[in-house]
């Protein structure tokens, strides 16, 4: 199975470390992206302070992507291998257990919505 490095926090509070990973295949309605960048941003401070309980760790910190798709699942229409896109991922306080990811391509914006 592939793999690729990522930067993961192993538990609450810990340091960022450099890991290797599986990449996996996208599942139904995802994409894989190659991550050109991310940012790392107070929001994810606080998610590896614990400031959102239940969070699951390992993590990987990082909800403002820039890439490129490398992989397309089952479902997913709008979407090509090759399209350079930027993502913002968020949860919604309103409904906690849905993740939003806004995908940016060719300066044209969709709102995807994701079950996690
Ligand atoms: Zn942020």
């Amino acid at each position: 199975m592939p793999t690729h490095q990522a930067v993961q926090v192993e538990s609450t509070g810990g340091p960022l470390g450099l890991v290797e990973v599986q990449t996996t295949s996208p599942g139904r309605d995802h994409v894989r992206i190659d991550v050109a960048a991310c940012g790392v941003c107070g929001t994810d401070r606080a998610i590896i302070n614990g400031a959102f309980p239940g969070t699951a760790f390992p993590l990987t910190p990082g909800h403002e992507i820039a890439g490129t798709i490398a992989e397309v699942g089952e479902g997913v229409e709008g979407f090509t291998v090759g399209d350079r896109v930027a993502v913002r991922v968020t949860k919604s306080l309103r409904r906690p257990r849905t993740t939003f990811a806004m995908f940016e391509t060719a300066g044209e914006t969709s709102n995807r919505l994701e079950a996690t």
